[in-house]
């Protein structure tokens, strides 16, 4: 069926990406979108749902402008940033800030060293000793010793955005531009695709109602892998973050920060506003969660909810925090979660329409990177449904289950930490005590 502005759409998923995508279908005109989520946005299982995410090129994607993966990397960030600068929706959420990248072993500084070297779009000032990192930010915010810490320091071009407050201003202006949200479960909630005649006439939900649409778009984050047979193109993985209260004080001194960055050990942002909560991350290659699917008996990483984290994930962000600002190191965690996200092989984007299913359209496989675009990537979403995508973006971002034949769970995909591998949560035995184990 042809399309037009009538065309009945549904979203799985309003998560960053489904939020992203309602908005632009919302400015293109379709009149007839509704979004299906077990939780009111922000979901507290969306990868979205987060006080800050960082912002910034990957710069190793340019070391070669002819390239056509460069090429798909640039178009995003330029879309991305415009939204960023530009659209009223995001812009008050963009912090440009800048933002620092370390590393502490030799083979990762020569990476980073690389790396640098082939952006030709960034200005950087080499950071090597201590005092070098210390002086990136006001006096009394980065006390430590910076054991081998090597970097740079990019002052424009990069930052964070308070994620969450992204989200929500996404979600509401797509609302008001007329797409419907079922929020909450059992209604909003999709149990299973409506397979019939070959083809998704839309998507089922746990009240057991049955909501057909012309078009299915599948936005579910690291959940898509309970609603469709993706051939091992996604692999669900998890981060680990925590939070620490500031006081009011430490709060207006860790404003404006640059984003601090180590490949290895982790990274902070300042404060958010409201709350005055500092958030970190550890940095490793993540958790999978490998279980027999309840569905069809396969081993496969499935996602959960917890608002705690392993405590060996505690224990790396107290050493990145002794080794960056001790006086916080040993501060009680105001708040801990895991949150997931879904890894292709390559990392890059998996957004398509099914070749099996023509009605059904894929955008998952955020690997990791996935929130910065959220000002564009529901645009590419809704090319990919319209058959007008960038044919390169097309290309990079296509169904591509011949990349995850005989696929090797365990590759840490370039990323560094913790013992360099990807790690089981159910080899996990010890969790925080902040927090409860979540039923959400
Ligand atoms: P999500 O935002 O997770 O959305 C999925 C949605 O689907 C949720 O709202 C969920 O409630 C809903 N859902 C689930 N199951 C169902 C169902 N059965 N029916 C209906 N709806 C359902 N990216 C960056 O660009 N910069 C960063 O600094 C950065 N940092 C990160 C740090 C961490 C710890 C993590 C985990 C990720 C980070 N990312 C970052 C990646 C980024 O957050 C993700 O790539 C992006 O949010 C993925 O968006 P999504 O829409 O695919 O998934």
């Amino acid at each position: 069926m042809a399309l037009d502005h009538s065309t009945s759409i549904i979203i799985i998923g309003a998560g960053t990406w489904g939020c992203s995508t309602a908005l632009h279908l919302a400015r293109r005109g379709y009149k007839n979108v509704t979004v299906f989520d077990p939780f009111p946005v922000p979901s507290p299982i969306s990868a979205g749902n987060d006080v800050n995410k960082i912002i910034t090129a990957r710069s190793s994607s340019f070391a070669d402008d002819s390239d056509d993966e460069a090429y798909v990397a640039r178009k995003l960030l330029e879309a991305s940033m415009e939204g960023w600068l530009h659209d009223p929706v995001f812009k008050s959420h963009y912090h440009e800030t800048g933002f620092i990248a370390a590393a502490s072993s030799p083979a990762n500084i020569a990476k980073l060293q690389q790396q640098a070297q082939g952006d030709k779009m960034s200005k950087f000032k080499y950071l090597d000793t201590p005092e070098d990192f210390r002086k990136t930010m006001p006096e009394g915010v980065l006390t430590g010793d910076f054991p081998n810490w090597h970097g740079w320091h990019k002052k424009t071009g990069a930052g964070w955005v308070h994620a969450r407050d992204a989200l929500i201003s996404a979600a509401a202006e797509a609302k008001r531009l007329g797409v419907t949200f079922i929020p909450g479960s059992p209604e909003g909630h999709v149990t299973s695709l409506l397979y019939e005649q070959g083809d998704i006439k839309g998507a089922k939900t746990a009240d057991g109602k049955e909501h057909r649409a012309d078009r299915t778009i599948l936005c579910a984050g690291a959940s898509a892998v309970e609603l469709l047979d993706f051939k091992d193109q996604l692999r669900p993985t998890a981060w680990t973050l925590a939070h620490i209260k500031m006081t009011p004080e430490e709060a207006a001194l860790y404003k404006n920060l640059p984003v601090l960055f180590n490949v290895e050990r982790g990274f902070f942002m300042e404060p958010d506003a409201d709350n005055h909560e500092l958030k970190m991350c550890d940095e490793h290659p993540g958790y999978c969660n490998w279980v027999n699917s309840p569905a069809d008996g396969k081993r496969k990483s499935l996602p959960f909810a917890r608002n705690q984290i392993p405590v060996e994930a505690e224990q790396r962000c107290r050493n990145f925090l002794r080794e960056t600002m001790p006086q916080l190191a040993d501060r009680p965690f105001s708040f801990a979660r895991i949150c997931w996200c879904a890894d292709t092989p390559n990392r890059s984007f998996l957004i398509d329409r099914h070749p099996e299913y023509p009605s059904l359209v894929l955008g998952v496989g955020g690997s990791g990177h996935g929130f910065s675009c959220i000002p564009a990537i529901g645009g590419f979403i809704v090319d990919a449904m319209e058959g007008t995508l960038d044919p390169k973006m097309a290309k990079s971002y296509r169904w591509r289950p011949e990349t995850a034949v005989n696929r090797d769970w365990n590759d840490t995909q370039g990323r560094s930490g913790a013992t360099n591998e990807v790690m089981d949560f159910q080899k996990v035995t010890q969790w925080t005590a902040i927090g409860s184990e979540s039923k959400l």
